[in-house]
């Protein structure tokens, strides 16, 4: 690989438009290339027809077009789940994930390599950080599901078989990307946005930004101006606890970014954009799933544009919880509603290939 070329994934469509028109080659070629690299799994320039010989030796000059070399794929036993292990440069890896949820396929994308906000239950948090994504390397990821959905990456005989489990398999596209892998995407704020930029633009991977949910632990500073963009991305905040005393217990974050800031921040999100916010919250036996623990959840949110994902305790092997029973997230929805609170049990997928919530850690221990 030449030191100073650049992945070709990391650029927009106007930048890439830019690139080609400085050069003073017609822009038409733009959609072209975009067309063959992200809808036909193209990997190499010379192969795409029409270019002229000088355009083709460009684009091999300033830009390499491979991904992220994959080092391990799982399937989970069901066929509704594969995880992928991405090898990224400097040693790190980092992790992704295909779900197919009642015929519509997700891609759960990681934002960083380790991730810096030490939550107590989560695998990602207690390898620590190593370092942020590039733009590059998060579209890489979802790059890679989509070649496995159109068929066009090497799939493996196991991608039939979980199709033949779906009857709409043949159509299927990769409709919605989850920023819920392996980081925390409001701690490397300008990659993302620019992995988003790259995705949603047509002729391309073309998922638009309210096809988009970014989970957050609760940067303050981070909700703030994705309140202010013109992106209307989906918000999830992680909260767990409903005093700021135990959830910084369990999200040490919280010391950064207090509740009753967190809150007031939630607030001006929802104004803003004029829609609500998921909130997410990992349910432990014990320790946050009591009908008290539902009430002061209810009396926090009451009143807001919310729905709480309930996303029962999945195993790690540095924290010593267990999950709440189904009774237990049962009665804790029940209490909810009495607030108007609509809410979810997260369904377990997943997890006997660890790639469930939290579960990710790349080149860590937690290998299922
Ligand atoms: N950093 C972001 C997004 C990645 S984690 C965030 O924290 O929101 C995605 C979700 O999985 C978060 O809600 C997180 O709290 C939750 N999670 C982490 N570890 C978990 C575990 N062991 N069991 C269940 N959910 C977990
Ligand atoms: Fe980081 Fe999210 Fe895991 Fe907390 S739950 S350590 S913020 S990835």
């Amino acid at each position: 690989m030449i030191a100073d070329r650049t992945s070709f994934f990391g650029q927009t469509r106007p930048e890439f438009k830019a690139w080609i028109v400085d050069r003073e080659f017609p822009e038409v070629h733009a959609k072209t290339i975009w067309s063959a690299v992200y809808l036909r799994g193209e990997g190499r320039f010379e192969q795409i027809a029409t270019l002229p010989r000088r355009l083709v030796t460009a684009l091999q000059e300033s830009f390499f077009l491979e991904l992220p070399p994959l080092a391990q794929e799982r399937h989970s036993a069901d066929g509704f789940t594969r995880k992928y292990l991405h090898s990224l440069e400097g040693g790190q890896q980092v992790e992704s994930v295909l779900m197919r949820f009642s015929g519509r396929v997700t891609a759960c994308v990681s934002s960083q390599a380790g991730c810096a906000m030490g939550c107590v239950f989560c695998a990602t948090g207690q390898q620590g950080f190593s370092r942020h994504l590039s733009a590059a390397e998060i579209v890489g990821q979802v790059v890679h599901v989509d070649r496995v959905v159109r068929g066009s990456a090497a799939a493996g005989p196991a991608l039939a078989k979980a199709g033949a489990a779906s009857p709409h398999a043949r159509h299927e596209r990769l409709r919605n990307v989850v920023l819920m892998g392996m980081g925390e995407p409001l701690h490397n704020y300008d990659a993302v946005m620019q992995a988003i930029e790259v995705l949603r633009y047509p002729h391309g991977v073309a998922i638009g930004a309210e096809h988009f949910t970014l989970s957050t632990v609760g940067v303050v500073p981070g909700i703030r101006r994705l309140a202010d963009e013109p992106r209307p991305v989906h918000l999830a905040v992680s909260l767990h606890a409903a005093t700021q005393e135990e959830r910084a217990a369990l999200v040490p974050a919280a010391r950064a970014w207090p509740l009753d800031e967190l809150m007031e921040a939630c607030r001006y999100y929802c104004a803003k954009r004029d829609r609500g916010i998921f909130f997410e919250w990992t349910l432990i036996e014990g320790r946050n799933d009591s009908p008290e623990e539902a009430h002061a959840v209810g009396r926090l949110l009451q009143g807001m544009q919310a729905q709480v994902n309930l996303i029962p305790l999945n195993p790690t092997s540095g924290f010593a919880g267990a999950p709440t029973r189904p009774s237990a997230a049962k009665r804790f929805q029940a209490v909810l509603a009495e607030y108007g609170l609509p809410s979810t049990v997260r369904q377990r997928r997943g997890i006997d290939v660890a790639a469930g919530c939290g579960q990710l850690a790349g080149a860590g221990t937690n290998r299922g």
